[in-house]
């Protein structure tokens, strides 16, 4: 398998169109050798459409091009999402006039058009693989990469997993995070747990800490200062953790992908306005690091390593993330930021024959 990874970066050198990120993407779809392969094929765009008023999802200048590109290589396209009708598109130009071709909900209008395969990973049983990504002949998984707080980043295998499948199975993806565990008959609802969470992670469901004790583990870094303080070792910090999310991540992306003939996949990440939540929040908040550029290849784990090995830390923007928020002090900046290691989700498609994570850069101006 070839280790190539296309990047077009953002820096230039000479004022002209010719130098910026929409046209070095055209650059990039000739070189990538995409174009014999699409010829009579329907493909599925797969993209984040976005939700409220985010305005950090991919620009449709870029999609254009895309479907452009798609379609004056004999390919035929739509552009699909879960949720579509929800998320009003339409208010980010995502609209069939703007983009050359439909925006389309994945599981049809009422989100019942899918096909299901059988799971057998912990809470993680139906792989409901949406009814138009089935249909399709070529995918292409076109993604912004920004930061997650379930997963510590969203790339192409997010993308993939929590967007080409129904609410049931991103519920029983959901149902797979966690990490801290309690011990009810332990607990003296002393509420130092509570004082101890820099990041509004837990909860009691009764006021003056009464009732059961929640996490949102979307919001907790699993620093355990909540494990540490509690008087009683009610708390702990579970072998179960947030590894069994990026893991039926993976086996549900895996599943999807195999759908599609090995030839019949791409994979396409926007390095720009790299937020530190995901666009379903809808909103945006300032970028995190300056804009990168476009990653591109054939092999999503290589896609994806280079994608986070191009973000560095040292390049954060303090305003990116919210004022007096404390940053772990271990690992990828997106660690830094959500307590949970971004490399795993790429071990854990690894782990089950996605790929390795070697590559090389080819860079495309
Ligand atoms: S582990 Fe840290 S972030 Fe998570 S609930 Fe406990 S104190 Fe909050
Ligand atoms: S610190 Fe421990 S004992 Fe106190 S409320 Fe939290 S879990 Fe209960």
């Amino acid at each position: 398998m070839s280790k190539t990874v296309y990047f077009s970066p953002m820096a230039y050198s000479r004022y002209e169109a010719s130098q910026t990120l929409p046209a070095k993407f055209d650059n990039m779809l000739k070189a990538s050798g995409l174009s014999g392969r699409l010829k009579g094929k329907q493909v599925a765009i797969k993209m984040h459409v976005g939700d409220g008023i985010t305005y950090s999802t991919i620009p449709p200048v870029f999609i254009r091009k895309l479907v452009d590109f798609i379609k004056a290589s004999g390919g035929d396209c739509f552009i699909t999402d879960h949720n579509v009708e929800r998320r009003q598109p339409e208010n980010r130009g995502y609209t069939s006039s703007i983009l050359g071709c439909p925006v389309l909900d994945s599981c049809g209008y009422f989100g019942k058009y899918y096909y299901t395969k059988e799971a057998d990973y912990k809470k993680l049983r139906h792989i409901d693989v949406a009814g138009l990504i089935h249909d399709a002949d070529f995918l292409i998984d076109f993604s912004h990469v920004k930061g997650h707080g379930a997963c510590a980043f969203g790339g192409a295998c997010k993308n993939i997993a929590m967007g080409c499948v129904t609410d049931r199975t991103r519920q029983e993806l959901h149902s797979l995070e966690g990490g801290i565990s309690w011990n009810e008959e332990k607990c003296i609802h002393c509420g130092k747990c509570i004082k101890a969470c820099n990041h509004y992670a837990n909860s009691f469901s009764e006021p003056d800490y009464k009732g059961k004790y929640k996490v949102f583990f979307h919001n907790c870094t699993l620093c355990q200062h909540c494990v540490l303080v509690c008087p009683t070792k009610a708390l702990l910090l579970e072998s179960h953790d947030y590894h069994d999310f990026q893991t039926g991540m993976a086996i549900v992306t895996k599943s999807v992908l195999e759908e599609f003939e090995p030839a019949n996949v791409f994979f396409i990440n926007m390095l720009i306005s790299i937020t530190a939540l995901c666009d379903c929040w809808g909103m945006t908040t300032p970028s995190l690091v300056p804009d990168i550029g476009i990653v591109a290849g054939n092999n999503i784990v290589k896609v994806e390593t280079a994608t986070l090995d191009l973000i560095k830390t040292e390049n954060l923007n303090l305003e990116g993330i919210p004022q007096d928020y404390k940053l772990t002090g271990r690992g990828h900046l997106f660690e830094q930021i959500h307590g949970k290691n971004p490399y795993d989700q790429i071990s854990a498609l690894e782990q089950i024959g996605m790929g390795t994570n070697e590559y090389t850069l080819e860079i495309i101006n």
